[in-house]
């Protein structure tokens, strides 16, 4: 017998699995390229060239038993992590050392990480409606209770009112996303300013710390110039995720890192907290040799006009063929208005069509379709014939 817990959480994924069962069953009647499979944020753009001559030059030439052995400290090398403060430094104008850096094994591991320094059972993590799904999962494993903030449907922005009124003193963690994954929105710096200054009023009101966790994996991915804020500099208590599975198209190999900054309440002891959460949690360190390319590839961008081109292609297909959707600024996700209240319905209609998409439900938005576009340029051309199809059933 499993757990209760995993019980729930089993049922609970049954619909991501199906899907992806659905897409292989799918491929093996019509042939891969006649299925068009939207549901996985996997990037198409392989990794630059230089992570590929980074990992040679490594192997060949670092000391194996250091390149391939546990790290001296489970926050990973700090010849590494100074790197990434140093970088951080010059982008941002921030004042990170190496000790305000702990590698993990990509966001994910860097949310359950922090998630498991901060939160008692009980706690309270305030998320924004849409959300990725996982946050649900990962506050979960901790005795955390998510509490949701209902989606601003014209903006996809925060619902900053709503926010203020979910405050608790049981709440620990706020979650931001930005670019977002579903919707590809990016909070502008006045949302952000007008967050911070709710969270100020609500510590001081309650006397308690709450942390504002920036789940950022999609920061490099940002369209026609749009500034992502970089959240550490407009409020103290704020821990930053990061991840390298988009920004180098690396999510298979399970690297990223948190920032804590000093300016963070009971930093110190946060710190050493993640430290050990790295340990204990059964990763005990990011990977050895990810660590390495990571230093080597510091300044090393995805090809962005690629999901660009992809972006400009289906949004623009789409909106004519009459859906609705907000223009995404970041990411690569199209949010995507059912044409009927159910969502699922209209999902399960695509699929005829050998369109595979994700019900908003996934991400606290019913009445909506995330449709990932980080997929092969053709998928996108020879699926709008298809969409067209979809859009005529629902006479659009
Ligand atoms: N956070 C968000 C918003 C994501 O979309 C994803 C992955 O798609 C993750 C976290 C997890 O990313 P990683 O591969 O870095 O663990």
């Amino acid at each position: 017998m499993i757990s209760k817990k995993m019980e729930n959480m089993v049922a609970n994924s049954s619909a991501i699995r199906a899907m992806f069962e659905e897409g292989n069953r799918l491929a093996k009647i019509y042939g891969a390229e006649n299925v068009y499979d939207f549901s996985l944020g996997n990037p198409n753009v392989p990794a630059p060239e230089s992570v590929k001559q980074a990992i040679i030059d490594l192997l060949s030439e670092e000391d194996p038993v250091v390149l391939h052995g546990y790290t001296n400290s489970n926050a990973g090398y700090e010849d590494v992590r100074q790197a990434v403060a140093e970088l951080l430094n010059e982008r941002f104008g921030t004042a990170f050392a190496a000790k305000n850096i702990t590698m993990t094994v990509g966001a994910a591991g860097g949310l359950n990480v922090i998630l498991k320094a901060l939160l008692n059972p009980g706690d309270e993590v305030i998320v924004f409606a849409p959300y990725f799904g996982e946050y649900r999962s990962y506050t979960n494993n901790y005795d955390g209770v998510l509490v949701e903030v209902s989606p601003n449907t014209e903006t996809f922005q925060p619902k900053l009112d709503e926010f203020e009124e979910k405050i608790t003193p049981k709440t620990r963690a706020v979650i931001v996303n930005t670019p977002n994954n579903p919707t590809g929105v990016v909070y502008s710096e006045e949302t952000i300013q007008a967050m911070a200054a709710v969270l100020e009023k609500k510590q001081a009101e309650y006397g308690t710390d709450i942390y504002l966790i920036s789940d950022e994996p999609y920061r490099e991915l940002a369209y026609d110039g749009v500034e992502v804020p970089y959240l550490t500099k407009y409020y103290a208590n704020t821990i930053v995720g990061y991840s390298y599975s988009k920004s180098l198209s690396l999510p298979g190999e399970r690297i990223g890192y948190l920032v804590i900054p000093d300016e963070a309440a009971d930093s110190e002891n946060l710190i050493a907290a993640a430290n050990v959460a790295t340990r204990i949690l059964g990763f005990v360190n990011a990977p050895t040799l990810q660590q390495k390319v990571v230093k080597a590839c510091l300044n090393e961008k995805t090809d962005i006009s690629f999901y660009n081109k992809n972006r400009e292609t289906l949004y623009n297909g789409l909106k004519e063929l009459g859906f609705e959707c907000i223009k995404p600024e970041g990411a690569f996700y199209l949010f995507v208005k059912s044409p009927v209240a159910d969502e699922k319905a209209f999902c399960a209609a695509a699929k005829k069509y050998n369109i595979l998409i994700v019900p908003g439900t996934s991400f606290g938005c019913p009445g909506y379709v995330r449709i990932a576009y980080c997929v092969a340029y053709e998928t996108i051309v020879n699926s709008l014939p298809k969409f067209k199809e979809l859009a005529a059933e629902y006479q659009l």
